[in-house]
């Protein structure tokens, strides 16, 4: 089999120590078989085994290979799109149920790295950055809406104020949360596969799996094993492909690109972010970006429908960059890379069952770190018998995209080409 490492980047380059995880040979036998060892998968993994299952993790390629490896690291409250849509969508029982959950992520993510001890340089602090007085003025509402979902830790900053945070010109105000904060992506599901591990879990690495025999006794195939299951759970998102053709047609990958900076002097690093908060601007396809524990600065934005990979990153990516700090403009670029996010036409997270053994999630569109790790606990209760929470995930509407297939990339990048046309006009 031919072997998938890691691609180049920092997070790569600065990754714990990882045992050597063989491919699956042969037949096994599992309570549970989970299909994909991002932070979807490994959540789940850690929840199951907490709670006397036993688990076989099956990975395309290394833990953490697909966006939980790569992404910007930032942990951000609520999904992609925020509880009021959802009030608006679905009624106010399922709305409630989903809003009260809307915060559980970011702690279940500090529970896990206190209780299995995970060094991913973790940081207290996310700030929204508004560029208009039109995305102020959302800030102003969000804040309201999260508060009267119980959220407290939120302040809302004028200019003045957020000018002490973020050394640039750029914004006109911005909201604190610091509930938020941001970690090494690879580091936590490094620290999370290790937890799994500890606890008796399995996990295959090179071991796609190819084929589900559904059916009473699920089949997981893949080019060398097979696992026996009673369940499976699908956490491949944006890199699964068509391995479950039904999943396919309601979500698209799309790819989005991140830089890192050479390592700054300490006095340059403080003089970007002094608090060292991570920021994400309020625009439709954002900017965002924070410092890492060896003082580079991250920087991630834009966006490429049906995640083609764009030849040279750093020419997109530098200039949004350099926007935001033109003080960075001799400062040498160590690492670029992209990696595929999964959207939905809703950006709510697609979950639910195929039959009554197949259980997914996937497609939260952009802002995954905090629900992935919700995903795992509430797919977790699901498969345990208590369904209410997964249920409130699984009503959600979701809708094909426009054209199908073959035609939903160019149809959603006009959409997004007339919501940053939106944003740059501040209307
Ligand atoms: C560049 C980038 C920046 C981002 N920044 C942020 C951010 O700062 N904050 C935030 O909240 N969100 C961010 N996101 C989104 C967030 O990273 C994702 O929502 C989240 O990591 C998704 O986790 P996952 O486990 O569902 O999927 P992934 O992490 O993509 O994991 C899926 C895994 O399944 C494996 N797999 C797929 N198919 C198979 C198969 N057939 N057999 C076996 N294994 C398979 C893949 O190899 C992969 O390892 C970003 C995403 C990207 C791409």
């Amino acid at each position: 089999m031919p072997h998938t490492p890691y691609p180049t980047s920092y997070y790569a380059a600065s990754a714990n120590p990882v045992p050597a995880r063989p491919e699956l040979q042969g037949e096994t036998e599992t309570d549970v078989c989970i299909i994909g060892a991002g932070y979807t998968g490994l959540s789940t993994a850690l929840f199951l085994l907490e709670n006397g299952f036993k688990v076989t993790v099956l990975e395309a390629a290394k833990v953490g290979f697909g966006a939980s490896g790569r992404n910007g690291g930032q942990i951000v409250n609520s999904y992609s799109r925020d509880i009021d849509v959802i009030e608006r969508t679905v009624g106010p029982k399922q709305a409630q149920l989903l809003g009260q959950m809307a915060f559980e992520g970011g702690r279940i993510i500090r529970e896990r790295i206190a209780k299995y001890n995970i060094q991913c340089d973790l940081k207290d602090g996310g700030v929204f950055a508004a560029l208009s007085a039109k995305q102020m003025g959302h800030l102003e509402s969000q804040k309201k809406l999260w508060e009267r979902f119980g959220h407290t830790q939120l302040e809302l900053m004028d200019a003045k104020r957020m000018r002490e945070i973020v050394a640039t010109d750029s914004y006109v105000g911005g909201m604190l949360d610091m509930s938020g904060g941001h970690i090494h992506p690879l580091n936590l599901a490094l620290g999370e596969a290790a937890a799994v591990e500890s606890l008796g879990g399995v996990i295959h690495e090179q071991s796609p799996a190819v084929r589900i025999d559904r059916g009473a006794n699920p089949v997981v195939h893949t080019p060398q094993g097979r696992v026996k299951a009673k369940f499976v759970v699908v956490a491949g998102n944006a890199y699964l492909g068509g391995l479950v053709p039904e999943l396919a047609s309601k979500s698209m990958p799309c790819g989005t690109q991140v830089i890192t900076t050479e390592p700054l002097s300490a006095d340059l690093a403080k003089s970007l972010l002094p608090q060292d908060y991570c920021v994400e601007d309020c625009n439709y396809l954002l900017d965002y970006y924070r410092l890492t524990g060896d003082n580079r600065l991250i920087f991630g934005g834009g966006v490429v429908y049906g995640a083609r990979d764009p030849s040279n990153i750093e020419a997109i990516i530098r200039p949004k960059m350099l926007k935001v700090f033109p003080q960075l403009k001799n400062v040498k670029i160590d690492f670029a890379w992209t990696g595929n996010f999964l959207l939905t036409l809703s950006r709510l997270p697609q979950v639910g069952r195929i039959g009554d053994n197949i259980y997914y999630s996937q497609g939260c569109s952009g802002h995954g770190v905090t629900y992935t790790h919700l995903a795992g606990k509430v797919l977790a209760e699901a498969l345990r018998g208590q369904a209410e929470r997964f249920d409130a995930f699984a009503d959600l509407p979701h809708y094909p995209f426009p054209g199908g297939r073959m035609f939903q990339v160019p149809f959603s990048a006009i959409g997004a080409w007339y919501y940053s046309l939106r944003d740059k006009l501040g209307v």
